[in-house]
């Protein structure tokens, strides 16, 4: 059996998301018996910016929706177009990131073709018969939930960072197929007269190495010892939330259900307890080594190593050791 897997492609200041990116990855690496395809909408202008981009997806098809009316997300317009390409063009799985376009998108399309959604989903796994068995936070994070949809397209939305930012790279070419969708019929309710880039901030969420901090540090001063440790290692820091409320950290680096989602290959936790908030944002990494003085700490056995101990010591002592290796280094 053959699953059509269908992931909508997002496009942002002439890029491909990255969330959409990680879905892709997702669904060819992991999802077996499937066909992984793609759907863009856009005006021809984008279309041909990203053009090399989508070639490379390793996906099977890609169907682009054109009309110069998609130069910018439009609620009605976007989600009218999808609903009516849906209608055609069933898959058995339906993914679109949880951007804030995908936020707005989905539930709209959902409505439009009477099926459920699983939104803000953390995990994506397929069972025997090819239903999706997606996974979220439920009840304020105290819970993961993982619900199977009883209608078709079974339809999510996926975090940005809940999946590895594996670099496609494909050889693979799908193959194209363009859409002229009939958007006469179609009230768009509103125009876009102008939109302003957000600057970009840099994208921390896909480093390798992720240092992060929590209240066991018991200060800002030995808080911004993770920054330090950080640099010496070319790693990113991070902070629970309960860190970032205190003001020892911005909420840029908050790790965890009201913050980014991350899957480094190695999450060093520092004086974090591992509440179900924090650890829906690394289900996906790789390892996690965590530094606590209560060996009964959550995190403690959920981690790959737990090393009991006071954090801020074990942070001075790696900075201290690190730093002299590389000033030897450079003698
Ligand atoms: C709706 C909702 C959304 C939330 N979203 C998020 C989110 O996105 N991200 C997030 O992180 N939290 C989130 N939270 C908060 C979450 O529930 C926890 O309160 C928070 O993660 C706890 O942060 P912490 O581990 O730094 O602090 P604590 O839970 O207080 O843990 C501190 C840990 O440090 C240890 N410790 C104490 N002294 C030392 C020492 N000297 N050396 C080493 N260890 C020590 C303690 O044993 C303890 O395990 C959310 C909560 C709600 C209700």
């Amino acid at each position: 059996m053959s699953n059509k897997v269908l992931v909508y492609v997002e496009i942002n200041n002439n890029k491909i998301e990255k969330v959409s990116k990680e879905i892709i990855a997702k669904a060819s690496e992991s999802f077996v018996n499937s066909e992984v395809n793609a759907v863009l909408i856009s005006d021809e202008n984008t279309y041909e910016h990203v053009y090399n981009e989508l070639c490379g997806l390793n996906i099977s098809k890609l169907y682009v929706i054109v009309d110069k009316l998609f130069d910018s997300y439009n609620t009605c317009l976007f989600s009218d177009v999808l609903s009516n390409f849906l209608r055609e063009n069933t898959p058995d799985i339906f993914l679109i990131g949880a951007t804030t376009n995908g936020r707005d998108l989905a539930p709209r399309t959902a409505s439009n073709l009477d099926i459920g959604l699983t939104a803000d989903c953390t995990d994506l796994q397929i069972d025997e018969n090819g239903n999706l068995l997606a996974t979220r936070p439920t009840y304020g994070g105290k819970l993961l939930a993982t619900i199977v949809s009883r209608t078709k397209p079974n339809f999510a939305t996926v975090r940005s960072g809940a999946f590895a930012c594996t670099d496609l790279n494909s050889d693979k070419e799908p193959e194209i197929i363009k859409i002229n969708p009939n958007v006469n019929n179609i009230d768009a309710l509103f125009q876009v007269i102008s939109c302003k880039p957000k600057p970009q901030a840099e994208d921390w969420t896909c480093a390798e190495i992720i240092v992060s901090g929590g209240l066991g540090l018991n200060s800002k001063d030995n808080f911004d010892l993770i920054y330090k440790l950080s640099e010496l290692i070319g790693a990113k820091p991070a902070a629970t939330r309960a860190a970032v409320e205190l003001g020892w950290a911005p909420e840029s680096i908050q790790v965890g259900q009201t913050g980014s989602s991350v899957s480094p290959k190695l999450y060093l936790a520092f004086g974090i307890s591992g509440a179900m908030q924090h650890m829906v944002g690394i289900s996906n990494a790789d390892k996690i080594i965590a530094i606590n003085t209560n060996t009964n700490a959550p995190i403690m056995s959920q981690s790959d190593i737990a090393i009991v101990a006071d954090a801020a010591a074990v942070l001075k002592d790696m900075i201290e050791k690190l730093s002299v290796k590389s000033k030897q280094a450079h003698l």
